[in-house]
């Protein structure tokens, strides 16, 4: 059974349509990321499933019970569920044991109190005022706080977006350490697609109110639906190919035309999927002769840009090293998969 479930849920706010028509079936103890641009109807996703917000069409359920939908609609606080939200909402005059406590109702159980700030790794800091204690261990009590009623599902808005980069990336491993301890259901939204990458078991691609595509991190990054979801997940360039004999030749390479047919198709190519040398290509590959013409250096990685015999432009991301310069002549081949779609219309 799910944990939680989505069926044709519908939202509109006068003529925006919200939320238009998701499926959702998220499994016990998976970590479910909703990511998307602005707009796309994820918090609004949320906010349905915490009871924030009713249906207008569809339903929800939570272990297998309807909580939204048709006549039903259970409350927010009567529904099984713990909720992070982006400002972590403490209650600034509560110690962080009596904000935890506090998620409990009238009578806490204080080894429940204690075993979820062991959980959060913050046992000793139960004393503390929120205000001394830094972002990241804040988020890790209003974490404990989600968690301490046992909910069956736990929902995270935008979790980490009050957290510097570099923060950031740190607290994410901790949460994610977290809520596999714990094996809790959670649902988190973010806009940020190495955040949802990195953290979920799957993520859910929003785009327009809708699901555009759902699938393990691998399965959305590496086999993209579409290209919307190709560029929205990542950078790519396009390069156009001719098929023939279920083959697509683009300037780059030849390769399946992955069931794509008529005569064109486009070749989406991830910068990573392009390598950059001086000396002669890898046995068979096609190797074309290109020039540098930008660099991004990130520190850990380089993005470097070369002009194609064509004209058109196509980016290699590699490690630091060589360090490339505008002008420099290289040998340009794919190695890595690309992802073929058929031509759009017009
Ligand atoms: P963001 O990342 O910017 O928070 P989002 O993907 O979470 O975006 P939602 O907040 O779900 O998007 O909003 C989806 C659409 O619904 C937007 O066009 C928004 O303006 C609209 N919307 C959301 N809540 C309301 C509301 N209470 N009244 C009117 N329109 C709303």
């Amino acid at each position: 059974m799910s944990a939680i479930r989505a069926i044709g849920v519908h939202k509109a706010f006068g003529d925006c349509h919200a939320v238009d028509g998701v499926n959702l079936d998220i499994e016990p103890g998976e970590v479910v990321a909703l990511l998307g641009p602005s707009g796309c109807g994820k918090t609004t996703m949320l906010r349905l499933m915490a009871g924030f917000e009713r249906p207008d069409q569809g339903c929800i359920q939570l272990d297998g019970e309807i909580i939204a939908g048709g006549k039903t609609f259970v409350a927010p606080e009567k529904r099984n569920l713990g909720m992070v939200f982006q400002d972590y909402a403490l209650f600034p005059h509560l110690s962080v044991r009596g904000n935890i406590a506090y998620a409990l109702g009238r009578h806490p159980d204080p080894e429940r109190v204690q075993s979820v700030l062991d959980l959060v790794g913050l046992g000793e800091l139960g004393d503390r005022a929120p205000h001394e204690l830094s972002g990241g261990q804040q988020q890790r009590v209003a974490l404990a706080r989600a968690l301490a009623g046992t909910p069956s599902v736990v929902l995270l808005d935008e979790p980490f977006s009050g957290l510097d980069a570099a923060l950031r990336a740190r607290v994410r491993g901790e949460v994610r350490e977290i809520l596999r301890r714990a094996g809790v259901t959670s649902v988190f939204v973010t806009h940020d697609q190495e955040e949802a990458l990195s953290l979920a078991d799957r993520v859910a691609v929003m785009c327009d109110g809708k699901i555009a595509q759902i699938g393990t991190p691998e399965e959305v990054y590496g086999r993209p639906a579409s290209r919307w979801v190709a560029e929205f997940l990542g950078e790519a360039d396009v390069l156009p190919g001719n098929i023939e004999d279920g083959w697509v030749e683009c300037e780059l390479a030849r390769v399946p035309a992955e069931g794509v047919t008529g005569s064109a198709a486009d070749v989406l190519v991830r910068p990573e999927a392009v390598a950059l040398s001086y000396g002669p290509g890898a046995g068979g590959r096609k190797v074309v002769e290109a020039v540098v013409v930008e660099r991004e250096f990130f520190g850990h990685d380089q993005l470097v840009h070369v002009e194609l015999p064509s004209g058109r432009r196509i980016r290699s991301r590699s490690l630091s090293f060589p360090v490339w310069h505008p002008g420099d002549r290289v040998r340009v081949q794919l190695d890595g998969p690309v992802t073929v779609f058929a031509t759009p219309a017009g």
